[in-house]
């Protein structure tokens, strides 16, 4: 336990009112203002918190319904970026990875890969490209790479037809839960003495004296503004970075978003043992990619060129044929968007420079930008879910010199906090179990609960067994009814999107988008945030609409029999 912090976390406890947490924004100055509730803003929240600076954080939406929500939630060195020499992304990348494993070992978890692949030429490339890969890693990866025959190929991804008599690679990853992350890492922040307040917009950055002295933050639930004073405000805005830079008046725009899509389907129509990637059938060179996902699969590309809205992208035909096309050939099925249960879009924030403008969005730089154009703003945007925490000890150490003081000069300890789950894993399921039998839960729930809450999954099995919600709360879906009430309760849920798009991605993995859970998640909101019906059916309808945008060309189906 040593690797950890020394100072034992206090036990879990609601967040602070709202209402009080928008009266302590207006009324004391700030060491750092993060805007932007993301990954990039949560870790860079939780650095300069546990560092002991003053910290409030502002999200004008729900935590992580950014890009943040929409990823593919793995934890990878980036496989892709060895073919294009980007060894340094890959080296911090596989570092961060297994310091993740580490911190959050719970909802990091190793996940295998095959590539199937016929003609031993490439295979070889492949070869190389893998053992690159494992030694950029240390070989300290989740297991080494290894070269396949084509029985084990099949072994692993059964339902593959179209490469029978091919050879493969196996390699290793992780996986996460890019929601569950962003929360873990937020509740850590807060932990550490952060505030946090979500609906609430940066709508005007403050100056004074040449100098970004603040912001003026809105409540978008009240509509009541309030200006916030922070010596230093960090811009963690992801795909909209320029919208702040363009408040304060630096810079031209320098984002160039890429989308990416992924579809879910039944685990019955796709049979894969293992994540697997097989290539399009566009002759574009991009891969299209299967992760098994409990009772689905996700299947999903990233990195087409995207000139839409940056808020709420949404799958259309043209991807889900894309999609389907690749999947199609190397599994002999001919699935449509019809057959999905769910669907997603986001949007990623790559960095342009003018150099770059001819470049597919592929190529452009997965690196990082950190930022200061105006004196008092750092603008942090790009990267990937993997390498926040690295992102934010960077971020933090460059305001450090300007704050000035001990605190400011403290080296980040973020690689000794743990992210939810102190010890291992396996043990925190057994003592889960254990008190399921005690309590009259089915001691078969506790894994998936000590997966998703870590530490906190007793306190629901407690919960669970005091309310009676021990059951599903969608058909379908792997998440019990007691989860919507910790969400409401514990993790800033203020509407049924966010606990049914987000905190439990319900939307996306059963057909009728959350439609025969939505009912139930109202109440408790309306139950905890003083709502009348009206409001209730409202925020009911508009999870539905927000549902049935996102996933386009995916049917949107009844609600199914509770
Ligand atoms: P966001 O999550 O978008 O957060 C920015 C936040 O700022 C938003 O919540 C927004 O509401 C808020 N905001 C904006 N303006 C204001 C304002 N004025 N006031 C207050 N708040 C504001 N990375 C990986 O490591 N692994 C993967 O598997 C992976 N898969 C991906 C798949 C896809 C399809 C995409 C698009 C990206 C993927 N990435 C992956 C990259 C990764 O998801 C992103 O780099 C990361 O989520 C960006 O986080 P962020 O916090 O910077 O941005």
């Amino acid at each position: 336990m040593d690797e950890f912090e020394a100072v034992p976390p206090p036990p879990a406890r609601p967040p602070a009112p709202r209402d009080e947490a928008l009266e302590r924004l207006g009324a004391q100055p700030w060491d750092v203002l993060v805007v932007g509730g993301g990954i990039t803003g949560a870790g860079i929240a939780l650095d300069a918190a546990s560092r002991g600076l003053r910290v409030a954080l502002v999200e004008r939406d729900d935590l992580a319904s950014g890009t943040s929500s929409r990823s593919s939630s793995l934890v990878h060195g980036g496989l892709r970026y060895i073919e294009q020499y980007g060894f340094g992304l890959v080296r911090e990348s596989a570092a961060e990875r297994e310091r993740l494993r580490k911190l959050a070992p719970h909802l990091v978890r190793p996940l295998r890969f095959t590539i199937p692949h016929q003609g031993r030429k490439r295979t070889s490339l492949l070869g190389v490209g893998l053992w690159m890969y494992d030694s950029i890693a240390l070989f300290r990866g989740p297991s080494r790479h290894r070269r396949l025959e084509p029985h084990d190929v099949v072994e692993r991804l059964p339902g593959l037809t179209a490469q029978l008599d091919g050879f493969g690679y196996e390699y290793s990853d992780c996986r996460t839960d890019d929601v569950r992350l962003v929360l873990a890492v937020v509740r850590a922040a807060e932990r550490h003495g952060a505030t946090v307040l979500t609906r609430a917009e940066v709508v005007e950055v403050r100056r004074a004296a040449g100098r970004v002295v603040g912001a003026t933050v809105r409540d978008r639930l009240s509509g009541r503004s309030v200006g916030v004073s922070a010596r230093w405000t960090v811009s963690a805005t992801g795909v909209w970075a320029d919208d702040l830079r363009a408040m304060a008046e630096a810079g031209t725009p320098m984002l160039r978003p890429s989308k990416g899509v992924h579809l879910v389907f039944p685990a019955e129509l796709l049979r894969v043992r293992t994540a697997g990637v097989v290539p399009s059938v566009a002759g574009d060179r991009r891969s299209v990619f299967l992760i098994p996902w409990g009772g689905q699969v996700l299947v999903g590309t990233t990195d087409d060129s995207y000139d839409g809205p940056l808020d709420r992208p949404a799958v259309d035909q043209r991807d889900a044929d894309y999609l389907c096309a690749a999947v199609n050939r190397a599994f002999g099925t001919a699935l449509s968007a019809a057959d999905a249960v769910g669907a997603y879009a986001g949007l990623r924030p790559l960095l342009h420079g003018e150099q770059d403008k001819e470049v597919g969005t592929d190529r452009l730089s997965r690196r990082h930008a950190l930022l200061v154009e105006t004196p008092g703003l750092l603008t942090v945007t790009g990267g990937k879910l993997t390498t926040y925490r690295a992102m934010a000890v960077e971020a933090v150490d460059r305001l450090a010199d300007d704050l000035g003081g001990a605190k400011a000069r403290r080296r980040s300890g973020t690689g000794r906090i743990a992210l939810g789950l102190r010890g291992d894993f396996g043990e925190a399921v057994a003592r889960t179990e254990l008190l399921c039998e005690r309590v009259g839960v089915d001691p078969a729930l506790a894994r998936g609960l000590v997966e998703r809450h870590g530490d906190d999954a007793p306190e629901l099995v407690e919960l669970a067994a005091r309310h009676g919600e021990d059951g599903p709360l969608a058909p379908g879906a792997p998440y019990l009814a007691v989860e919507a009430r910790w969400a409401v309760e514990r993790e800033h849920a203020l509407a049924v999107a966010d606990v049914l798009q987000r905190r439990l991605k319900v939307a996306r993995r059963v057909a009728d988008g959350g439609a025969s859970a939505a009912p139930r998640v109202a109440a408790l909101l309306a139950s905890a945030q003083g709502w009348g019906s009206a409001q209730a059916e409202r925020s009911v309808a508009e999870h539905l609409a927000g549902v049935r945008d996102e996933r386009g060309p995916v049917p949107l189906a009844a609600p199914a029999a509770v």
